[in-house]
């Protein structure tokens, strides 16, 4: 089974392919659609027509299915989502808001056990993967 990447509060599928896909919106409030790469610390995004992010802008992720929010709910210039690996195992994946910022981690329970990017030393506070 390949790995499945899923909306964390309706749990539907959200990758097509090699991207996983999100509704976005930007600091103007523009909604756009964000494609993000599956494998993970592979930072070429690509973006709906029309739909603009700039260096260092925060960006807004939603569920394109529920509508939800997948911002963290410990930190707000994080946003998450769940991965589900080949041998059915459940992970939370938390990613940066900030477009620019390469930072991944990839969370079992509550641990950390893979991270991906380069700027993974701005968020070193451990409340920040305690979602619930
Ligand atoms: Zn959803």
């Amino acid at each position: 089974m390949k790995t499945k990447y899923l909306c964390p509060h309706c749990e539907e599928a959200l990758n097509v392919d090699n991207d996983i896909v999100l509704k976005a919106k930007n600091n103007s409030g523009r909604k756009g659609i964000v494609f993000l790469h599956t494998l993970l610390g592979n930072y070429n995004s690509r973006f709906s027509a029309e739909f603009t992010i700039t260096e260092g802008e925060k960006v807004k992720f939603y569920c394109p299915l529920c509508n939800s929010n997948l911002t963290n709910l410990k930190n707000e210039r994080l946003a998450y989502f769940t991965m589900i690996d080949g041998d059915d195992k459940k992970f939370t994946v938390v990613f940066s808001k900030i477009y620019g910022e390469k930072c991944t981690y990839v969370i079992q329970e509550t641990e950390v056990i893979k991270s991906y990017g380069d700027q993974l030393n701005i968020y070193t506070n451990p409340d920040w993967f305690l979602m619930k």
